[in-house]
This record gives C-alpha cells, structure tokens and sequence, in this order.
C-alpha cells in the first residue's frame, strides 16, 4: 500500500501509528492491541514514504502525561495519522522518586539503558531488597493532530534487584522484580510481563475504550 492512500485511510479503518523509534514497546503495544500488524505503523513505515525525517519532539513536560501528548501531537501532525504514544517512568522509593518522568536520561543526555541501570544499581548500593520499592507507571496517549482523543495511566509496582538478571526485555527490565515475583521482567517471558506489566495493563485498557471509540460519532 501507497502512503498516499493510507494516510487518507478514514477511521473505520483503524490505522494507528505508534509514535516510538523503540521495537520493544511496539512490539509490547502490538501484541496487547491485537490488531492486524499492518494497522499499527512505525515511524520508519511512515518515514520512507515522506519527503521529511520522523520528529524527534523535546520531552520537556513535567508529567508523563504531558510528555505522552507531546510525542503523540508531534507524531500525528507529522504523518496525518491518529498516533499513540507511551511515556513511561520508573519511581524508586528510596531515591526519593528518581529515575521518576526523566528515566531514559538518567544517567545523561545519551545514555544507553546499560548507563541507566549501573547508576541505579550504584545509587541504591547494598539496601536490602525490602527497601528497593520501585513502581513503573505508563501513559498511553491517543493524540489526532492536536486533538487529545484519549489517554490512560497504569502502574506495576515491585522491587529494584541487587544485580541485573535476564536477557530478555529493555531498559531497566533485568533489574525489574514485580510484586509477588522472585524472578526480574528479563527473566520472564514476554507473554508473562505483559500479563502483570504497566504497559500490558495500559495497552488492554487502552483497546477497550478504543474499541468503543471505533463507533462513535465525530472522529474521523
Ligand atoms: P520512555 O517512556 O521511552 O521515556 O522511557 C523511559 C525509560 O524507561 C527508558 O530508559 C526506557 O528504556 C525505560 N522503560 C520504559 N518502559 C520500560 C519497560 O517496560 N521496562 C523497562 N524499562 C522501561
């Protein structure tokens, strides 16, 4: 298909694009979404069908709501498409919330999810693991042009890890011990962090209100 047909493609079409250059949480959202794979698109799809490179927007918001809508609004008014985002942060309880809104620049500007997780590890030290409560909280927003159509926040709460431990997942998932668990989320297998994960919960409640937003009137 032509981009210049699915980028007229109507609502009743179900077109989304998953306004995130990373694989991981596409995959995450596509596999809880459960819609045909050609209907969610990444920006590379978009972007070699475009004359112009997929924005980069500055995360400068204070909530993950904020910087949700300002990737989703960016995204969409680039391609011409409805876009979802994922703002995702990582609480940690005795480092007073930090990593918190700004978890991909933990460890600086550039920092690789390697850099993340040495400073976490370096921060909390020796705690015990009863004092390394952490929780993750994802916002989905659902942005048509500038239009906020939709959004929703969900959480997983559990315990940073002594020592990364896996080799599945991303970013802080080796060091990631959810609640009721013994094993971190690159220890489980995909299936099993999204059935317990901030984003396999999110992205299920998200497809239950997209569902009905699908038939309602004045959208697309
Ligand atoms: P952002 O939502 O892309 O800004 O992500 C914030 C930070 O949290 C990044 O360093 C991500 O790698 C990390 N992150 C986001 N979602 C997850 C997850 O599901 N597991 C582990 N790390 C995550």
């Amino acid at each position: 298909m032509e981009i210049s047909e699915y980028l007229v493609i109507p609502w009743p079409d179900r077109t989304l694009l998953i306004a995130s250059g990373n694989p991981h949480k596409h995959d995450e959202i596509c596999r809880e979404l459960s819609l045909a794979e050609g209907l969610l698109l990444r920006p590379s799809d978009v972007e070699s069908k475009l004359a112009s490179a997929a924005p980069d927007p500055l995360e400068d918001g204070e909530t993950l709501l904020e910087n949700a809508i300002i990737k989703a609004t960016a995204f969409s008014l680039w391609s011409g498409l409805p876009a979802l985002a994922d703002d995702t942060g990582l609480m940690v309880d005795a480092l007073d919330g930090a990593p918190g809104v700004h978890a991909a620049r933990f460890a600086g500007e550039n920092a690789t999810f390697q850099d993340n997780v040495d400073k976490l590890l370096k921060q909390l030290g020796d705690l015990p693991q009863q004092q390394r409560g952490a929780e993750f909280r994802c916002v989905l927003a659902l942005c048509d042009g500038d239009q906020v159509i939709l959004t929703v926040e969900e959480k997983c709460s559990g315990s940073i890890a002594l020592e990364p431990r896996g080799k599945d997942g991303f970013g802080y998932d080796p060091v990631f011990v959810p609640a009721n668990n013994t094993l971190t989320f690159a220890e489980l297998t995909a299936s099993q962090k999204d059935g317990i994960s901030h984003r396999g919960r999110a992205v299920r409640r998200f497809a239950g209100l997209y569902n009905e937003l699908g038939t309602a009137e004045g959208f697309r």
